[in-house]
């Protein structure tokens, strides 16, 4: 099949891009040393590429993508990087012999982990992002009360999400330190063996982790172009030109195929005005004119909300299909 052929918008996945950032994550931290993130990506055939290239565990952001991950036999240590109440479905997974771990910062977190037969946490400890954790100084007597109530505490977990996009990778690096500081106290307090944390933004300069969740690297997004990673944008959205004026040009692409939360999105060679539901208005800078039937592929600034909108991923390779992935992690149910 041709990319000409797809309906549009659809997403596309350039597959020797999504190659070199897999495998440029895998040479900088191999093994053990990503926890990859699915969130960004919700795809099981993708989470397969990035097991196959030697990372056994992975970390999820919603039952749905744990039980997906189980269900595609990448269960092996599953990270549920978030607190939650009901936890019946993951004591499930456990009991078919899948490994779950759940982030824990209170006291109802860490009965209803137990509730719901869940085995293993991590105590969440909040290291500077406005958002779940403990105070660090609270994790050793939370680590306590977890282990009274009969679970096992792999460790702590700590996400410095404020930082990702600190622009000066000297900056992000300092302040990823003193981030990381705070986790490192809590870790002695708590015990076990897992210091996770970190991101796309964060991979190359926090040292302190024994494990990185890093998600985003593998589609890569405008945002994170940014800061001068290495690795390139694996995602676009494919759109057609559908109505042409003199001064501008309109792509079937449009916020409802598209997160904004970060910014508009890009289009090589070309200004974007603005986006709204199903369209998205750019001028070419060398002011040539598109034609209408044309194919645009927009580059999204965010790649996690844009992926939730989507059903499928297309593998491509230029104008070649080469495979039709479900995004099998999205929705709740
Ligand atoms: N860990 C947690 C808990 C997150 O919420 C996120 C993203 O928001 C990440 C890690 C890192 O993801 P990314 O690689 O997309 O920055
Ligand atoms: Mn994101």
């Amino acid at each position: 099949m041709l990319v000409e052929e797809l309906q549009t918008p659809a997403l596309l996945v350039e597959r020797a891009v999504l190659r070199h950032n897999l495998d440029t994550m895998s040479a900088a931290l191999p093994g053990l040393r990503l926890r990859p993130h699915v969130k960004a990506h919700k795809c099981t055939s993708l989470a397969r590429l990035q097991h196959a290239n030697g990372h056994r565990g992975f970390t999820c952001a919603t039952i749905r993508e744990v039980e997906a991950m189980a269900a595609a036999g990448l269960g092996e240590d599953l990270l549920l990087a978030n607190e939650v109440l009901d936890t019946r479905r993951l004591g499930r997974l456990v009991q078919d012999g899948h490994r779950v771990t759940v982030a824990v910062d209170s006291a109802e977190t860490i009965e209803a982990a137990a509730a719901g037969g869940v085995r293993e946490v991590v105590i969440d400890v909040n290291v500077g992002l406005p958002r779940c954790g403990c105070a660090p100084a609270a994790a050793g007597s939370l680590a306590d009360l977890a282990r009274k109530t009969g679970l096992s505490v792999r460790g702590v977990m700590g996400y410095e999400g404020h930082l990702m996009l600190v622009q000066s990778q000297d900056e992000r690096r300092e302040q990823t330190g003193q981030a990381m500081e705070q986790l490192l106290a809590a870790s002695a307090d708590v015990g076990g063996d897992l210091i996770s944390a970190g991101g796309t933004g964060t991979y190359a300069v926090n040292t302190w982790a024994t494990e990185i969740q890093a998600g985003s690297y593998a589609l890569m997004d405008t945002a994170y172009q940014k800061l001068g990673q290495p690795f390139q944008q694996a995602l676009s959205v494919l759109g057609r030109v559908i109505s042409v004026s003199p001064e501008w040009a309109v792509v079937d692409v449009g916020l409802k195929s598209l997160s904004l939360d970060h910014g508009l999105p890009s289009i090589e060679g070309a200004k974007v005005w603005f986006c709204s539901d199903e369209h998205t208005t750019f001028s070419t800078e060398d002011g040539t004119r598109p034609a209408v039937g044309d194919l645009i592929r927009v580059l999204p600034a965010h790649v996690d909300p844009t992926v939730a909108l989507h059903d499928t991923l297309y593998l491509v390779d230029g104008e070649q299909v080469l495979e039709r992935w479900p995004v099998d992690m999205r929705g709740w149910q």
